[in-house]
């Protein structure tokens, strides 16, 4: 699934909208709390670094 959210930086609104659809202020994308893809490629690495013989 590929979905960007967008959370408006002034009240606090999760949109899929570029601008906040409540009070018009530019959001900021942010990644749901499921969604880790630091952790991800972080074990997809250690398999890559140490799962080697
Ligand atoms: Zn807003």
């Amino acid at each position: 699934m590929k979905s960007l959210i967008f959370k408006c930086t002034v009240c606090g609104n999760y949109t899929l909208e570029s601008k906040c659809p409540k009070c018009g202020s530019s959001t900021i994308s942010t990644i749901p709390p499921r969604f880790s893809p630091q952790d991800k490629y972080g074990k997809y690495r250690m398999k890559m670094l140490y799962g080697k013989e």
